[in-house]
C-alpha cells in the first residue's frame, strides 16, 4: 500500500521495490486489496443494472468544480431524469449540503484518510439513495487525479473533468483518467479568455492519451455548453 495516500495506487514503483528485496508478501496483500475491491465493485454493478441505473464515477482534481457541475445538472434534471448522488471527501458534508433541495437524494461519504472512494463504501450508500425510479447515479468521488482512477466503484464508467485554470496539460501528465474516461468535461470555460488558457493546446494533449474522445466544453457559471452535457445525460438514459 502506499504509504503516504494508503491508496492501492501510486504502487508501481514500491511493486519493483518489493520484488528487488524479494518481499512479495507486501504486494500479494495489495492485489487481494485490489482484488478485494474490485468483487465488490463488481456486486455495486450487477446491483445497479438490476435496478436499470447508469452509474457515473466523476473525477477530477479538488476545485474543478464537480460539485457546482452537479448543483446546476440536479436543477436541470429535476422532474426530467431521476437522479441519485453520492459524494466523497476526505472531511465534511460540505457538498451534501449543497446538492441538497434539488431533487435528488444524497449521501455524503466521508472517507477520513483516504484519498478516493471504494466500492465497499459505495456499496453501503447505494441503499440510502436509489429510489425505484432513480434512472442516474452520480458518484463524486475524491478531488484526486490519480487514485480514484485505479478504484473501480461497479460505476458504468468514468467521467473526467478539467477546469481551465488548471493549465491545459494535465491530460498527459495524469493519463490513465483522461485516457479512460468515457467523456472528458472542461469546465470554468468563461475563464478560458482570461487566464489565456488554450483550448486547441488542451484539446491536442487529450488527443494524445485518447484520440477520438467526447469532449464536452462549458461554464456552469454562465450556462454556456451546459446544453450539451445535458444533452449527453438524457442519452445514456433513453
Ligand atoms: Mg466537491
Amino acid at each position: 500500500m502506499c504509504e503516504t495516500c494508503g491508496c492501492g495506487t501510486a504502487n508501481q514503483h514500491q511493486h519493483k521495490h518489493e520484488h528487488e528485496h524479494g518481499r512479495t508478501k507486501t504486494v500479494t496483500l495489495e492485489e487481494k486489496v485490489l482484488a478485494h475491491n474490485d468483487a465488490l465493485a463488481d456486486r455495486n454493478r450487477a446491483w445497479l443494472a438490476d435496478r436499470g441505473v447508469v452509474a457515473i464515477n466523476l473525477i477530477s482534481a479538488p476545485g474543478s468544480g464537480k460539485t457546482y457541475l452537479l448543483e446546476k445538472t440536479l436543477e436541470a434534471l429535476d422532474g426530467k431524469i431521476k437522479c441519485a448522488v453520492i459524494t466523497g471527501d476526505q472531511q465534511t458534508d460540505r457538498d451534501a449540503e449543497r446538492l441538497r433541495g434539488k431533487g435528488a437524494p444524497i449521501h455524503q461519504i466521508e472517507t477520513i484518510s483516504s484519498c478516493h472512494l471504494d466500492a465497499h463504501q459505495v456499496f453501503h450508500a447505494l441503499e440510502n439513495v436509489i429510489e425505484d425510479d432513480t434512472k442516474l447515479l452520480f458518484i463524486e468521488n475524491v478531488g484526486n487525479l490519480v487514485c480514484p482512477t485505479a478504484f473501480d466503484l461497479g460505476e458504468s464508467f468514468k467521467v473526467a473533468l478539467l477546469s481551465t485554470p488548471e493549465g491545459e496539460d494535465k491530460p498527459i501528465k495524469y493519463p490513465v483518467l483522461f485516457a479512460t474516461a468515457k467523456a472528458i468535461v472542461l469546465t470554468k470555460m468563461d475563464l478560458a479568455e482570461p487566464l489565456d488558457w488554450d483550448l486547441s493546446a488542451c484539446r491536442g494533449y487529450i488527443q494524445r492519451v485518447q484520440p477520438g474522445a467526447n469532449v464536452i466544453e462549458l461554464s456552469a457559471k454562465s450556462g454556456d455548453g451546459m446544453a450539451a452535457w445535458l444533452t449527453y445525460l438524457e442519452r445514456l438514459v433513453q
